[in-house]
């Protein structure tokens, strides 16, 4: 060996120190004991902890195992674990004798982020199912890769004691499995067994509690009978019936008053699921993730289950079980489906808490299928679909919450911290901290006083568990928001106002990591505007704190307000009396012999005296106004079915189109006057509905895109953005995609949060953050 060698050899084998500070989704996802058996496979020690900010690694060895180690952090991590960060620092070596996982410290700092909950992993599942193991049909069996999460914890670090677990002391068993590194439930928070964790218990509408050995196996046989079940999951109740009974699903409609709107399903497996529902390969995917959303799936026609299911729709939204409890209710093939519905009375939050779902929804559940094992977070199912196009399949979120919340949506740099309140309906709220916006469950329709509790609750929680102290909240310029309301309370923040659709664009933006500007399609129900009407067929030039409005539909009124919502006939009078004027009563068109004269009369008087008639510019009441005329829907039972259903009638091949023009202007103006008298037109003829909903689509779509690309000349923009609820519609977004592209546009469109106002709240925090930027 020369000197070199040598003295090579003697720092290659010098004993050094250094401590890894670990950001990211590293807690409750067996991370700790990944990293022990780590530096027990690569000679080193040293000890690990969880922190406020993530996980802490000190580490002794010769300087090659540890960079090995450290590359086999990044390389081999746990399935569940996500890294945002690892910084490195050089410490003095102690001479450890070996390592090992030390207790949490609580730091000052609480950056770390939690997991949401994950669906039974494969291993528990076997273990459940072998009669041989301690923890046969154990209902609450779960591991370091599988379980409950966000929805148990009540603060950092994630340990037991801060978790709705901390009422069972483990067992001898648990406890030696949990102190043990080799065991796959080395610290797994949660775990538990028979003997010493939580419990089942089936009990009638009147809380007494049914004698018997075996509650699910005895509520499954209540569900064969036809009753209905509230069962407890993970983030709130379900309520559950069999799908293929029809008249348990009838009177689960009618003591859950939702006369329409289609409930989930959950079927042991996939194969159950093909017997009623097509299943795409991507679609498959999803189905199977861990996070379990619920995914709309096409019908197959006929099929056994219930027409109550999902009236008058192409799909059901369908979901694989995701607890153990699940599982061994549904049994193999004991339901083709059951129906699982967010035990709630419609539009109020999921009930998560025993003595609230006895008190909310005895009217509605014959039995409750509970459990001892508190929910600290409440959070619906999360619902999906995927779009398919021709290179690629697209997730799109309708409703974004359990197994998703609490993962940030990353940004593409660091903001200022931000507490945006969202809109009115499918609430969320965002908190935003360096580069990272942390979006809430579905919290839902503010109107209803539990739902605003559960508002204020969230923001506490959230504002908590990740340690954010925004002085800045963002807000929807509608002032009668209950979400506005509670910004303008907020006595020591700074309160900024953002224009809805403003934000609908920059939501889609932030998630993209985008640059502004770009042109921004923001089409929905309703919006605020600047000028106090109801935008909502809107054409924006975007940018970050500010935006120019380039175009909109033309303003018609809305006779009734929100009613007009409700019974789409009045936009269809409404449009037909503003193309046609008194010769509309000489028109061949099913909403004129439907509706009464004498109330068709009257609502042709407020519209001419201006009464509770509000102007608005909204692509979601156009087609309601277009579902009208063609007699698909004179009334719904929920906002969004007449579009969804004259969406579903559009399957014709064909490319004709209906006149259009754009009046120029300052502000350009699309009458809608050409497509009305299209549509009427073709009715007279006889002309088939599809083909009818199939011509106004492509004329939205060529109108658009056409405007789009005059637009983008103007202005020297080759961006564009598609958001707003209207997008869920998705003939319109994969065409207008297409046509943009075409074009020569780069199209964003989401696939993170919905473009429905459930993603508005994140469009509004990075608006609020830019505006706070600009004036420092
Ligand atoms: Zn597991
Ligand atoms: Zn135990
Ligand atoms: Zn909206």
């Amino acid at each position: 060996m020369t000197e070199t060698e040598k003295a090579q050899f003697i720092e290659m084998n010098l004993m050094i120190a250094k401590r890894l500070e670990i950001k990211g989704i590293v807690q409750g996802v067996g991370f700790r004991p990944f990293v022990f058996r780590l530096a027990i496979r690569h000679g080193l020690t040293g000890e690990v902890a969880n922190t406020s900010a993530g996980v802490s690694v000190r580490i002794e060895g010769q300087s090659m195992q540890i960079e090995a180690f450290c590359a086999d952090i990044v390389r081999k991590k746990p399935p569940l674990a996500h890294i945002t960060e690892i910084s490195e620092y050089p410490e003095t070596v102690n001479g450890f004798d070996n390592f090992s996982i030390t207790e949490s410290k609580t730091d000052r700092n609480r950056s770390t982020l939690i997991s949401p909950d994950v669906s039974i992993c494969d291993e528990c599942l076997k273990e459940m199912s072998d009669p041989e193991n301690r923890r046969y049909r154990y209902p609450f069996i779960n591991c370091t890769d599988c379980g409950p999460r966000y929805s148990i914890i009540s603060d950092i670090p994630y340990d037991r004691p801060d978790t709705t677990m901390r009422h069972f002391k483990m067992c001898r068993q648990c406890q030696s499995e949990y102190d043990n590194p080799g065991n796959r439930r080395f610290h797994a928070q949660p775990n538990a067994c028979e003997v010493c964790g939580p419990r089942v218990f089936l009990c009638d509408n009147t809380r007494t509690g049914i004698q018997t050995d075996q509650p699910v196996e005895k509520a499954a046989e209540l569900l064969r009978q036809g009753y209905i079940l509230a069962v407890k999951g993970l983030g709130g109740f379900h309520l559950a019936a069999d799908a293929e009974n029809h008249k348990a699903v009838v009177r689960l409609r009618k003591r859950k008053h939702r006369e329409e709107k289609p409930f989930a399903l959950m079927s042991h497996s996939i194969a159950l699921i093909c017997c009623y529902a097509h299943i795409r390969p991507a679609e498959e995917s999803l189905l199977l993730s861990h996070q379990r959303p619920i995914v709309i799936l096409r019908k197959k026609e006929p099929n056994c289950l219930s027409d109550a299911v999902s009236p008058r729709n192409r799909y059901f939204g369908v979901m694989l079980p995701y607890t153990p409890l699940h599982y061994l209710l549904l049994g193999q093939n004991r339901f083709m489906a059951l129906v699982m519905t967010s035990g709630n009375r419609s539009e109020e939050p999921i009930v998560s808490d025993n003595e609230e779902a006895f008190s909310r929804l005895s009217g509605i559940a014959d039995y409750f299928l509970i459990h001892n094992r508190d929910i600290f977070v409440r959070s619906d199912d999360s619902i999906v679909r995927s779009e398919e196009a021709e290179t690629s399949n697209t997730i799109r979120f309708i409703r974004r919450s359990r197994g998703y919340v609490p993962m940030p949506i990353f940004l593409k740099r660091a903001y200022p911290q931000i507490l945006a309140c969202g809109a009115e309906m499918k609430n969320t709220v965002c908190l935003t901290k360096g580069n990272q916006a942390f979006l809430s469950q579905h919290i839902g329709d503010l109107q209803h006083s539990e739902t605003y509790s559960f508002f204020t609750q969230t923001i506490s929680h959230i504002r908590r568990i990740l340690d954010i102290h925004p002085q800045v909240i963002a807000y929807d310029l509608h002032p009668d928001y209950l979400s506005t309301r509670y910004a303008q309370e907020q006595q020591n923040m700074r309160q900024i106002p953002v224009q809805h659709h403003h934000a609908h664009i920059m939501s889609c933006m932030a998630e993209n990591q985008a640059q502004t500007p770009v042109i921004g399609l923001a089409f929905d129900g309703t919006g605020y505007g600047t000028d106090g009407n109801l935008w909502g067929g809107e054409v924006l030039l975007a940018e970050t704190e500010q935006f120019r409005r380039i175009a909109h539909l033309s303003y018609i009124p809305m006779p009734g307000g929100a009613a007009a919502i409700k019974e789409p006939w009045r936009m269809a009078i409404s449009y037909l009396y503003s193309t046609f004027g008194d010769e509309m009563w000489n028109l061949n068109l099913p909403v004129l012999k439907e509706i009464e004269e004498k109330k068709i009369k009257f609502l042709i008087e407020m519209i001419r005296k201006k009464i509770a008639s509000p102007l608005t510019s909204s692509m979601g009441r156009l087609f309601d106004g277009i579902a009208g005329i063609m007699g698909i829907r004179s009334h719904v039972s929920f906002e969004g079915q007449a579009a969804a259903e004259l969406e579903m009638l559009a399957d014709e091949n064909t490319d004709s189109v209906y006149d259009c023009e754009q009046i120029s202007g300052d502000i350009r103006i699309i009458p809608f006057q050409p497509i009305i008298r299209g549509v009427t037109e073709d009715m007279q003829k006889r002309i088939s509905l599809p083909e009818i909903s199939t011509k106004f689509h492509n004329t939205l779509i060529r109108l658009f895109s056409e405007l789009c690309e005059i637009a983008g000349k103007e202005n020297g923009v080759k961006q564009a953005a598609l958001s707003g609820g209207v997008f869920q519609n998705p003939i319109l977004s994969s065409g207008l995609t297409q046509a943009l592209e075409q074009k020569g546009f780069q199209v964003f469109t989401h696939t993170r949060v919905p473009p429905n106002d459930g993603g508005i709240s994140l469009g509004q925090a990075l608006i609020a953050a830019g505006k706070v930027e600009n004036e420092e």
